[in-house]
């Protein structure tokens, strides 16, 4: 870990301890075993691990931690555990559910859990939009993460009915943020839901800047949405 300490100091005025560092040296060295098996990522150098995956998941606390909500926090297509597992190492109170709708990726973050020594994370095989209609998760979180998992009125369909009235979304985007939230409004409005602010994050050696488009969730989403797996996809609001 020759870069995620300083740019986590610089960028979020945090300080890894070495027991952190050495949990992201084992993930970095897990994910790049694990890769060679199954397809995790196509970020396979370990400077690149360190800036893309760990710094830029590690981004979204320059958001949450302005704000003292709850604890509860949900990964939406997760993957490889980006953003949720690098935030689980630097704030280990968090209650962190991830969800992956890939078994295989499952089996990754279960051997992550295990080999790290977590506690308070739960990890869920299924689609969003699946858990999105279950009572239990309808509505839970005071918190709900995702990175490139769906364009923004798909995503806002995902996220916003697993949040609290209260709560906040925060989807992490690319160069694209600004257009996709515009053409997102309606949708994020219809499932109760207000764009707060777009925060943009530069990290070194990576060009395009990044946002954290930050939603609250100010009234309850109507009870249609999520619709079935795979509709938010092929019709979006
Ligand atoms: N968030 C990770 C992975 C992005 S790839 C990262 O930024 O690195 C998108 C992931 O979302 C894939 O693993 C895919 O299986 C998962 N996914 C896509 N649609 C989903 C859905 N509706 N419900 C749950 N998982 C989904």
């Amino acid at each position: 870990m020759q870069h995620l300490p300083r740019i986590t100091h610089e960028l979020l005025n945090l300080k890894l301890s070495p027991a952190q560092i050495e949990a992201f040296q084992i993930y970095a060295e897990e994910l790049m075993v694990w890769n060679e098996r199954i397809n995790l990522t196509a970020i396979t150098e370990p400077e690149a691990i360190e800036v893309r995956h760990f710094a830029d998941s590690l981004s979204c606390l320059l958001v949450m931690r302005s704000r003292m909500t709850g604890r509860r926090v949900v990964d939406v297509g997760t993957g490889a555990g980006f953003p949720g597992l690098p935030l689980k190492i630097a704030c280990p109170g968090i209650d962190l559910t991830l969800v992956e709708a890939t078994g295989k990726k499952v089996l990754f973050l279960q051997h992550m859990v295990e080999v790290l020594n977590l506690e308070g994370v739960t990890l869920i095989n299924e689609r969003a939009e699946v858990l999105g209609q279950m009572s239990e998760h309808r509505e839970a979180y005071d918190w709900v993460l995702a990175r490139a998992v769906a364009p923004m009125p798909t995503l806002a369909e995902y996220l916003l009915p697993l949040c609290k009235v209260g709560g906040h979304c925060l989807a992490q985007k690319g160069e694209s943020a600004h257009q996709e939230v515009t053409g997102a409004q309606e949708a994020i409005r219809l499932l109760g839901g207000r764009l707060v602010q777009l925060t943009p994050v530069e990290l070194p050696t990576v060009a395009e800047t990044r946002y954290l488009v930050d939603i609250e969730k100010v009234a309850a989403t109507p009870p249609r949405y999520p619709r079935r797996p795979g509709i938010p996809a092929k019709r979006p609001l």
